[in-house]
Formats: C-alpha cells, sequence, structure tokens
C-alpha cells in the first residue's frame, strides 16, 4: 500500500487525496466478459415511442443526510452487470440466445435480491469519478492519486458499473424492457412488451430504475445520491435509442430518423446525470482492443466521441469491452493506444478480474482497474468468492435453465 497525501484538496469536504495499489496481479479469469459480439447492422428502423401513462406514485423524500464521517482508504469493491432480465421466460426460452443471457445476465429477481444483500452488508454506493484523482507531482507530471473517502462510519464503498445498456436489437423480444424514458413525473422510466404482448412503462423492470427506486427507498445505500457507471457503445445506439450514424443508409428519412432519436434521448440523458449516474465509453463497436490495430483503436474512438460522448458529455471512464486490454497488457506496460486514449482524456481504465485490482500507473495519467462480473456465470460458479456480497444460494433464479451445461457448483 502506497499513500501520497496532497495538500491542496479540491474535493471539498469529502476527499482527501491518497494513493494506493491495491494487491492481486491476476487480472483475468475464467470469468472475462463474454458480452455478444459487435454485429454492427444498423438498418433496423427506430422503434416506435410510446409516451408514459400517469403514475401514482409519489417520490420518496430527500437522502437523509449522513453526519457522522470517517476516512477510508481500504478497497473499493467494484461489481458490474448487464441490462436485467425482466421475463426470464422469454430469455430462457431455449433459443440460440438463452446461453449468453444466462452467463452474462441477472434476472429482475437476482438484481433485486443482490441490492438487498450489499445493502445489509453495509455497502455503499461511491462514485468511481471521486475514488480516484489527478494530481502534479514533484517532477512537475501529472499522475492519478487515491483519495481518500469519507464514509458514514461502518459503510463499505462499492463501485457499479453497467455494460452495453444500449437494448441491442438481438436482444427484442427476448425478456428485456426496449429503452429507457422520461415519465410525466419528470423521472426516468422504462418501457417495453410484456409477455402477454401489452406494453409496460414502468420502474420494476430495468436495471437502472430499480437501482433509483432502491436508492430512493435506501438513501443509506448512496453517497451523495450516486448511483452506477454507465458504459455505452454507439453501434447500435444508446438507452434503446438507435443515435447511430449509418454511412449505408444516409437518406434523408434516416438522417430525419436519427435526429427524432437524439432529440429523445437527450432529456434521459440529463436526468440521469442528475440523480447520480455518470457515463463511460465501452468503445464504438464494441471491438476487441487487444486483435485491433492502432489505426483500428483511434478511429473507433473518434466515432464514440462523435455520436455518444456528443450525447453524453464528457468521461474520463473506459470501460474494456471483452474485458480485453489496450495495448494487450497495459497494466505493467504503456503502448501507443493507451496513449492516444489519455491524450483524449481518459483517466481511469477498467477491465474484468476476480478481485477489485487496481494499480496507478507510475508512467503515465492512469489507473488500471478490475471489476467482478455480477451474472449468471459467477452465481453458477462462483458463489464462495461473492459471499461477502451475497449468497447465490439464495439470490438464484428459479426460472434459470437446468439441465447438461446449466449446472451449479454449490
Ligand atoms: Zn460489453
Amino acid at each position: 500500500m502506497k499513500k501520497t497525501v496532497t495538500a491542496f484538496i479540491l474535493l471539498i469536504i469529502c476527499l482527501l487525496a491518497a494513493a494506493s495499489m491495491t494487491s492481486c496481479g491476476d487480472t483475468q479469469d475464467a470469468d472475462v466478459e463474454t458480452t455478444p459480439p459487435s454485429e454492427t447492422d444498423e438498418n433496423t428502423p427506430p422503434p416506435s415511442e410510446t409516451p408514459p401513462e400517469d403514475t401514482t406514485e409519489t417520490p420518496a423524500p430527500p437522502p437523509t443526510p449522513e453526519l457522522n464521517l470517517v476516512p477510508y482508504d481500504g478497497v473499493v469493491e467494484h461489481l458490474f452487470f448487464h441490462e436485467v432480465i425482466a421475463w426470464p421466460e422469454l430469455a430462457f426460452n431455449g433459443a440460440y440466445t438463452q446461453k449468453g443471457y444466462d452467463d452474462n445476465m441477472v434476472t429482475v429477481h437476482e438484481y433485486v435480491k443482490i441490492l438487498e444483500s450489499l445493502h445489509r452488508k453495509n455497502y455503499i454506493l461511491v462514485d468511481l469519478n471521486d475514488v480516484w484523482s489527478e494530481f502534479i507531482n514533484e517532477k512537475g507530471e501529472r499522475r492519478m492519486q487515491r483519495n481518500t473517502l469519507m464514509l458514514p462510519e461502518g459503510k463499505k464503498p462499492i463501485v457499479f458499473s453497467y455494460d452495453d445498456l444500449s437494448f441491442y436489437e438481438y436482444m427484442t423480444g427476448d425478456g428485456f424492457m426496449e429503452k429507457y424514458i422520461i415519465g410525466d413525473d419528470g423521472d426516468v422510466w422504462a418501457t417495453g412488451i410484456d409477455p402477454k404482448g401489452n406494453r409496460v412503462i414502468s420502474q420494476d423492470f430495468a436495471a437502472i430504475t430499480i437501482l433509483d427506486k432502491f436508492v430512493r427507498e435506501n438513501p443509506g445505500f448512496s453517497l451523495g445520491g450516486a448511483k452506477g457507471c454507465i458504459a455505452l457503445t454507439g453501434y447500435q445506439g444508446i438507452l434503446g435509442y438507435r443515435t447511430q450514424f449509418d454511412k449505408d443508409n444516409d437518406t434523408q428519412q434516416a438522417r430525419l430518423n436519427r435526429m427524432t432519436e437524439i432529440a429523445r434521448v437527450r432529456p434521459v440523458v440529463q436526468r440521469l446525470k442528475e440523480t447520480g449516474w455518470y457515463f463511460a465509453t465501452h468503445s464504438y463497436g464494441h471491438i476487441n482492443l487487444e486483435r485491433m490495430s492502432l489505426n483500428g483503436v483511434m478511429n473507433d474512438a473518434h466515432r464514440w466521441l462523435d455520436e455518444v460522448g456528443s450525447l453524453v458529455g464528457e468521461t474520463k471512464l473506459f470501460i474494456y469491452p471483452f474485458g480485453s486490454r489496450l495495448d494487450g497488457n497495459d497494466v505493467w506496460s504503456t503502448g501507443p493506444a493507451l496513449e492516444f486514449y489519455v491524450g483524449l482524456g481518459f483517466r481511469v481504465f477498467a477491465s474484468v478480474g476476480r478481485e477489485p485490482f487496481s494499480r496507478i500507473k507510475p508512467d503515465i495519467t492512469a489507473v488500471m482497474l478490475d471489476r467482478m462480473n455480477s451474472d449468471g456465470y459467477t452465481l453458477r460458479n462462483r458463489r464462495e468468492r461473492f459471499m461477502r456480497f451475497y449468497d447465490a444460494q439464495e439470490i438464484f433464479d428459479p426460472m434459470r435453465p437446468t439441465g447438461p451445461g446449466y449446472e451449479v457448483d454449490w
């Protein structure tokens, strides 16, 4: 553990500066993210929009401020999710997509139980942007440092990130909601088609709105209203809106559709940012960074900034698709692709691993992280490792598939 306390503190009362390095060099595991490939089929017309219905739900009172804050320099846990499965009977219907959903996703049933368990075990959500910051060292170099977090006594910090919240086209009809929308109350809701074919507008069937609701009901689960990091690709738009530019379908109608989608997603992004959510790049095309040429990496980055960064604003966070790292192994070496991304302003680079590993790079303004995958694979195969968060046996959705290829190790 290395510690560097700085004199100037810009993070107001909450954050003192301290750099730290956690152990665990083994960053890769069988648990590497295996999200679906990046077929860039961009020709499907945008789904039709349905205005939100009235809701009778009244907003919860604002969080009570916690007064007894204590400094914390220990490990910041980091779990990541994908969009949650709203209707398991559709996701687990025996189709070719079933195995991928079983491996990579949790169901609403499991997700709610995960939140309840983490809250019970005294975890508190913190904003990843508050965990690390830049400083200038004695040589005049800009480097990253770990901040000392100020937490309510007895609480343990945890970061959530969410990959691929785009409602990709292949997921349509497979038991997921379709998009996030703004309700008449000005809040974020989600809409989709339920198994009976009825349109649903709800806050109970999608990852973002379920967490929003949980924090409203349990304000002690979030430090200052922090929610999660939304890691977005761009090749099929964002958050259920087909905002991508398709050069093969550059008609006037396609441009108009795209402008409409962009206009519709903007208030959703705005409301998410107002309510503790923040964004990361997940590359434009869900590319495999290890295999991509430097030129390919650069083109992908510019396209993300043009089409997604222009909608979600600046971010210094990069969540690696497939967990594959820039230049092959940017934890221990620094190559041209990492230098390029740091030059664009990115500072925090997160992959997937067994533990919430972190390493501050000594030679460049960057910190390397690993996140732990909260998904069906680890529910089935990594119960012990996740026991500090939740017990897979208690939360496992009985609607998950059974039989060969769908065993559990507990
Ligand atoms: Zn992904």
